[in-house]
């Protein structure tokens, strides 16, 4: 770190300084760590390029959020279940408007979707779940949130990578630090990119020299677009399809990482008995898919393809990745599930997924430290534990699993 760059700083935390100098207790140890802690990722900054006076200006100003290490920290009562999740995020109203979206920016999301090679729909999917088509786009200073989390937080290796990677977009001038506006979390713009993201994907399409995820409709489709693309994604094929599972079906080959581990061609499936949910044949197109029961075997299941795991390669969640890709198809005039679920179920509180932890630990199962998350490692338990009970081995935790662990359990 330079002398100028302290000068700075020094301004802005001048007063936490003095008094730390005279009377060092905790609080004001908390600002000039965070001084410090600025201290260094400036540093970082300057070593990839931005200009001193740049980096100097903008965390000249820099604020910590106390409310963004709230809701870093804020632990859900309760499990999101499956059906309750696609019931939120997948609504007549949103799929209304997204049509209307979709035929509002026609013209200009088929040159994009043909320019990148990624279908419209999914576009315009993206942008309803991150900001509701634009209409929630965060107003939380991207510089302040991320260096609250990056010198406070919980994640602050991550979140000190994305606070030098936001400010070498203030330092190219592609936007001013105060308005880079967004999530608690710096996720920026109609796509709710994250600096990394926005610095290594967005586009300008539009053409006016900047790319602007926040004012330009056409920079945020085409960026989108882009990414969806590096990632590898496919536009001649879909996402994945709601199928039919046979009565005798093997339940180890559902698939229960976050990311499908068990791939198999459509023919193989069809062999196995799987085929569409209105019971007619898979097609007969040489790809591979996954099988993936997101509410256990009691709700609907999914064949997923190469384009849902780019999906997750965006955000790694399931119930997000299947929304997506149903709101995409709901889109396009397909029809809601066959096969319908109470939306809770699946829906646990905290302490009974700890319980379900701490029973699957008493039995020999090992699923990690009860930390009330369901995990790969708590999926994988639950799995060895329906194995050895001969029950239907989906990994899926919900109150029927709890009792049968209770039971287990006695005595
Ligand atoms: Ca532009």
């Amino acid at each position: 770190m330079t002398t100028s760059s302290l000068s700075a700083l020094t301004a802005t935390f001048a007063l936490g300084l003095m008094f730390a100098a005279v009377e060092p207790v905790s609080a004001n140890t908390g600002e000039a760590n965070l001084e410090s802690c600025l201290g260094g990722i400036a540093g970082q900054a300057v070593s990839r390029g931005v200009p001193q006076t740049a980096v100097d200006q903008a965390l000249a100003s820099v604020r910590p959020l106390p409310r963004v290490l709230e809701l870093e920290n804020r632990q859900p009562e309760f499990t999101l279940s499956f059906g309750r999740y696609l019931e939120r995020l997948v609504t007549e109203e949103r799929v209304e408007q997204g049509r209307v979206m979709l035929s509002r920016h026609g013209s200009l999301l088929q040159q994009i979707s043909v320019q990148y090679q990624v279908q419209s729909r999914f576009l315009v999917a993206f942008w309803a779940l991150e900001t509701n088509f634009g209409q929630n786009l965060g107003s939380f200073r991207t510089l302040d949130a991320l260096a609250t989390l990056a010198c406070q937080g919980r994640r602050k290796d991550f979140f000190s990578t994305q606070l030098v990677e936001a400010l070498q977009l203030v330092g190219r001038g592609e936007v001013t630090a105060d308005a880079m506006v967004g999530s608690w979390a710096g996720a920026l713009g109609n796509m709710q990119f994250i600096p990394s993201t926005y610095q290594a994907y967005a586009v300008d399409h539009d053409g006016d020299g900047k790319r602007d995820l926040w004012g330009s409709l056409p920079d945020a489709f085409a960026s989108a677009a882009n990414y969806l693309s590096q990632l590898g994604w496919n536009d001649e094929q879909t996402w994945g399809r709601e199928v039919r599972l046979p009565a005798n079906f093997d339940w180890h080959l559902v698939s229960i990482e976050t990311k499908p581990e068990t791939r198999k061609s459509l023919a193989e499936w069809s062999r196995l008995g799987v085929t569409k949910a209105d019971g007619s044949p898979l097609p007969r197109v040489d790809i591979e898919g996954a099988v993936i029961t997101p509410a256990g075997h009691r709700g609907p299941a999914f064949m997923v393809y190469g384009n849902y795991t780019r999906i997750l390669d965006w955000n790694r969640s399931i119930l997000y990745a299947v929304a997506i890709g149903h709101l995409s198809d709901r889109l396009i005039g397909k029809p809601g599930l066959a096969r319908q679920i109470e939306p809770t179920h699946g829906r646990l509180s905290l302490g009974e997924v700890e319980e379900i932890q701490t029973r699957l630990g008493i039995l020999g199962f090992g699923a990690g430290n009860p930390d009330g998350r369901i995990g790969p490692l708590t999926r994988a338990a639950i799995r060895r534990f329906q194995q050895a009970k001969g029950l239907p081995a989906d990994g899926f935790a919900d109150q029927m699993l709890l009792r049968a662990l209770r039971e287990s359990t006695q005595g």
